[in-house]
């Protein structure tokens, strides 16, 4: 398989596993994939159930696509932003999980109360500030909040997540979730206890041997 088909066919299968797992509902959300020397893109609102590797969408630099494709996901300048300011990811996911989007809605940043929030980035995962779905404000509002991490939440909106590849970035917006809903748990029964500057440094230091060679 060539590249390009590669990663079409990886977009389609990340959309439809976001679905699957309750990720994702309807036709919301949506991942590209650094190609050339632009992205490949998921279309504007079709369910994951009805896409097919063809309807990913070519979309250049600035910002163009063929007359003949789909029309490109209406997030394609947060996804090119972002692939434009971090030149080490190769995939961006978006995605308005349950619990991540309670906790933008209510601008709650989550604080490192486990570990496995090292998956993400360093310290508490942060909410980028609100801005109109669509628009380069929202664009640089994700750049700010992702800088040295894997992902961020978006105020009243959802969760957005990079990563070296499709399945990275996928695998960060699982674990994002699932810390979402920890952290969300922890709120009904009271609230967790923290985790100390010196246990996060001691787990950071665990993560970069962990996993095959
Ligand atoms: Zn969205």
């Amino acid at each position: 398989m060539s590249e390009e088909s590669d990663l079409r066919e990886s977009l389609t299968r990340v959309m439809q596993r976001m679905a699957q797992s309750g990720l994702n509902r309807g036709s919301s959300g949506n991942a590209s994939a650094r190609f050339r020397d632009g992205m490949l893109i998921t279309p504007s609102g079709v369910p994951p159930a009805q896409l097919t590797p063809s309807m990913m969408v070519y979309v250049t630099p600035d910002g163009a696509s063929a007359p003949d494709a789909c029309r490109p996901s209406s997030e394609r300048r947060m996804h090119w932003g972002i692939l434009a300011a971090r030149p080490e990811a190769q995939a961006v996911v978006h995605c308005h999980s349950r619990h991540a989007t309670i906790l933008a809605c209510c601008e709650k940043p989550i604080p490192p109360i486990h570990y496995m929030l090292g998956v993400i980035g360093p310290g508490a995962v942060p909410v980028a500030p609100y801005e109109t779905w669509g628009t380069e404000a929202l664009a640089r509002a994700a750049v700010a909040a992702l800088e040295g991490r894997f992902g961020c939440l978006l105020a009243h909106h959802g969760q957005i997540t990079i990563g070296r590849s499709l399945d990275h970035a996928l695998a960060v917006a699982e674990e994002l979730e699932e810390q979402a809903a920890v952290y969300y748990g922890t709120l009904l029964i009271g609230g967790a206890a923290a985790l100390s500057a010196e246990q996060l440094a001691e787990s950071a230091r665990q993560f970069e041997g962990y996993g095959q060679r």
